[in-house]
């Protein structure tokens, strides 16, 4: 039987073959091959109906070599102490691929939030937050929205931060609500992003975005804003799914209809009235269908060993952190799959996240036109980066980003030295 995957040897994999393909010595990544910090927090609740509850949380801190640490807080029920290590470390690669200034964290409570009042999801965040307070500060560590968190959550963590220092703190948290300080754009960052890269990545290999039939997988906030960009743009949508499954219709999906439908808390796909020429599908078979982009924009380790010798796209854009385990990566390589990596391909939040803090310490407010145009520039330059590396070192992308990214890092630590 095969071992249970571990997405933090998936990370360490990845990591070390990059820094081996640039020459790097051990002593050059040793510290990449750990977090530098991590906190598990037990987080008791009172529930509606006077139960008490105590949640599984935690906060780690991969590196703040290039600046404080950065990255989401996911509310997921079965969130481990191993997929938050290696979503802290993805963060590190992330933010240096795309050249802002930070390093990587995540954190994460072992919830389903769907299954919470919003009194006690309210509840849990401020407990979650005070327990976790030593670790976040706009200079130290800085959570945003990921998995099964928002703006509202943002919301409450910048407040009871606030109200332990004495003083309003927006710069604590990213995603926040703009009437609180967050950024115009930021809800849309991640797949605007995943939208830039489609449509640069097809640029360049000269293939028209009309008409390329695009599957995604998930239509959260990442996938749902990038099928409604990618559909914008003249791409057909003919496959899309959330948890409770998926629409197959080779004719393309009315995308802005099923937004609209699922914009509403607690909708579901499977319950969306879809026109006769659209099939159900499963998760797993969306996976598998007949398109030509598959966008995995959901969760890690859904393309693995056995399912990836059955993806039909040539072009797998990855809109999820992690969605392809290290074998898959082997397999789709073989067969002349083009893989775009997350820590590029998914990049576009973090970005705007960035650009939330530094309009919080400033005390000044972008336009959305500015956000989205910014966020544009940064992309582009660093698919071009991430290109220009790929190809002068023969190798794919995902390699390609590694490389970008580690050789900002490495000389991050170079320059700083070993304290003491
Ligand atoms: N959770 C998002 C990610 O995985 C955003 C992180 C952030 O904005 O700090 O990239």
């Amino acid at each position: 039987m095969a071992a249970p995957f571990n997405p933090y040897d998936n990370y360490l994999e990845v990591m070390e073959r990059a820094a081996k393909m640039l020459g790097l010595v051990p002593n050059d990544y040793a510290s990449l091959q750990q977090p530098e910090r991590e906190l598990k927090v037990s987080i008791p609740v009172e529930m509606d109906d006077g139960s008490l509850r105590v949640f599984e949380g935690y906060r780690i801190q991969h590196s703040s070599s290039r600046g404080p640490c950065k990255g989401g807080l996911r509310y997921h029920q079965d969130v481990d102490v191993d997929e938050v290590k290696a979503l802290a470390a993805w963060m590190t690669f992330k933010c240096a691929v795309v050249n802002i200034p930070y390093g990587g964290a995540k954190g994460a409570v072992k919830v389903d939030p769907s299954t919470l009042s919003l009194n006690e999801l309210k509840n849990l965040t401020r407990r979650y937050t005070a327990m976790i307070l030593p670790l976040i500060g706009p200079e130290r560590d800085i959570p945003a929205p990921d998995v099964g968190t928002n703006a509202d959550v943002m919301g409450w963590i910048m407040d009871t931060y606030s109200m332990f220092m004495g003083f309003t703190s927006p710069g604590v948290v990213t995603g926040k609500p703009v009437d609180i300080g967050g950024s115009l754009g930021r809800r849309e960052a991640t797949g605007r992003g995943v939208m830039f890269v489609v449509r640069e990545y097809l640029h360049r290999r000269g293939i028209p975005m009309i008409g390329t039939r695009v599957a995604v997988q998930g239509l959260g906030n990442v996938g749902g804003t990038a099928a409604l960009l990618l559909h914008r743009e003249g791409c057909r949508i003919v496959a899309a799914s959330d948890v409770s499954g998926g629409l197959y219709d080779a004719k393309g999906l009315d995308v802005p209809a099923i937004a609209a439908y699922l914009s509403q808390r607690g909708r579901l796909l499977k319950d969306y009235e879809a026109p006769a020429t659209a099939k159900r599908i499963t998760n797993a078979e969306l996976l598998e269908c007949d398109c030509d982009l598959l966008v995995p924009a959901a969760l890690e380790n859904q393309i693995t060993a056995s399912n990836a010798g059955k993806v039909k796209a040539g072009i797998v854009v990855e809109g999820a952190n992690g969605p392809t385990t290290a074998e898959a990566d082997a397999i789709l390589e073989r067969l002349g799959k083009k893989v775009v990596p997350d820590i590029l391909a998914n990049a576009g939040g973090v970005v705007v996240s960035y650009f939330e803090w530094v309009q919080n310490i400033q005390s000044l407010m972008w336009d959305e036109e500015e956000v989205n145009r910014t966020l544009e520039k940064i992309m582009i330059r660093a698919f071009n980066e991430v290109w220009d590396k790929t190809t002068k070192h023969d190798t794919t992308m995902r390699m390609g980003a590694y490389m970008v990214a580690l050789e900002r890092i490495t000389k991050a630590k170079r320059i700083r030295g070993v304290f003491p």
